[in-house]
């Protein structure tokens, strides 16, 4: 079936096309070195988009190594739901949770002597090997042990732990998604040398060695290495305005829809939304959307953004509230209740994107999708099909 004929959605839903899904993980692999796999990052629900759905049309598929998240519980989502590759923690694991991402293959990026005694100690209990991998900080200045001799005895010691496996060794760059790249090359080749560094005085080549995320992807193919962790692109959004647009042609996965449910004529001088921001000028069609800033949708775009009605861009008029806002479709044809509004999307010739979004509002592009909010259901969509409907974890098709 087709989204429309679902009447349980109206109020507001998040399309998730798997389509350009798809189209996003192909136009990445096609520009990668032979032999370099990806790392999807589904952290934050698949930045707002759903990771389990995502996770499940790849666990079969070779080009792709595992799935990285940001903490050990979204982790146990995707083992609850079934999925089998390897899965990547990239922020620090507290440690009440070693011995429960021992006993699952969940990998912790480590960079503490506590952590390596702490996973040393759950894997005796476990009774299974810890595979870690180490985070280096060559530049971020968040989280990762120095690339130094301090970094170099730290991985001597985790050769030495009994019970870890160190599978891989990665570093994450600050500017790669900025025009002039100097920082994030000379990340790279702090990397590189750290790496080398173990190779050659520890007598370790570490299997797994990364360090690009999307803007790495789309303009340093040299830092390709073993695996590159996909994280906004596979979702068909930009990392920044200065990576070149025209590079890849990624498609964007989300789109946010709602329908009108209340039009009326207004006249001249009637106030619209709390603290009457908006006064009519004369007289003017205005209709009600039913979603608003509790499901995620910027207070920021009060009297400035625009949705689409009938292919034709709707002026928001006043302030957005928790659960609604209002439009003018007066220069709009035959506007009625029932009828579609796209606040992010296409329709017919009209775009509008989570960058305007976030460009109106001084908001991020990542940051809208990571916060559309949990009562918009999510609709996965396949080949025009609805392949199934999840509101808050649970299946509502
Ligand atoms: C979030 C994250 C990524 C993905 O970043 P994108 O810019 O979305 O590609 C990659 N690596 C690490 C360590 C991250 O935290």
């Amino acid at each position: 079936m087709k989204p429309e004929e679902y009447s349980n959605i109206k109020r507001g839903y998040a399309l998730i096309d798997m389509d350009a899904i798809r189209n996003n993980v192909d136009v990445m692999y096609q520009s990668l070195a032979s032999g370099t796999r990806m790392i999807l990052v589904i952290k934050t629900d698949g930045y707002g988009h759903g990771s389990v759905p995502i996770a499940h049309m790849y666990d079969q598929d070779d080009r792709i190594w595992g799935y990285a998240v940001a903490c050990p519980e979204e982790a146990y989502d995707l083992r609850d739901a079934g999925i089998h590759k390897p899965i990547l923690i990239l922020g620090y694991t507290f440690d009440y949770a070693y011995e429960d991402i021992v006993r699952l293959d969940i990998r912790p990026a480590v960079f503490t002597e506590e952590m390596l005694d702490g996973l040393a100690e759950a894997s005796r209990r476990v009774g299974k090997k810890a595979k870690i991998h180490i985070k280096v900080d060559t530049g971020m200045s968040r989280i990762g042990i120095r690339p130094d001799d301090t970094g170099l005895a730290f991985v001597k010691k985790a050769m030495s732990c009994e019970g870890l496996e160190i599978e891989g060794i990665f570093t994450h760059f600050a500017r790669a998604d900025e025009t002039d790249k100097k920082y994030a090359y000379r990340q790279l080749e702090l990397f590189k040398n750290f790496t080398a560094r173990i190779r050659d005085e520890l007598g370790f080549d570490i299997e797994l060695k990364h360090c690009s995320n999307s803007a790495g992807i789309m303009e340093m193919p040299e830092a390709n290495m073993d695996i590159v962790r996909a994280g906004i692109t596979l979702y068909g959004l930009w990392p920044s305005d200065e990576v070149d647009h025209s590079r890849m042609a990624f498609k964007p996965v989300m789109s946010l829809i709602s329908h009108i449910v209340y039009v009326k004529e207004v006249e001249a001088g009637t106030q619209i939304s709390y603290g009457g921001t908006y006064i009519a000028p004369d007289k003017r069609l205005i209709a009600t959307v039913p979603v608003g800033y509790g499901d995620g949708y910027p207070r920021m775009l009060s009297g400035k953004g625009e949705v689409l009605v009938k292919g034709k861009r709707a002026p928001i008029c006043g302030r957005v509230c928790m659960d609604q806002f209002m439009i003018d479709v007066t220069d709009i044809p035959e506007v009625k209740t029932g009828d579609k509004v796209t606040l992010i999307g296409f329709d017919a010739d009209e775009h509008i994107s989570m960058e305007e979004i976030g460009d109106i509002s001084g908001r991020f592009n990542y940051e809208l999708a990571c916060d559309v909010g949990k009562r918009i259901p999510r609709v996965y969509v396949s080949g025009g099909d609805v392949e199934d409907i999840i509101l808050d974890r649970r299946s509502i098709k």
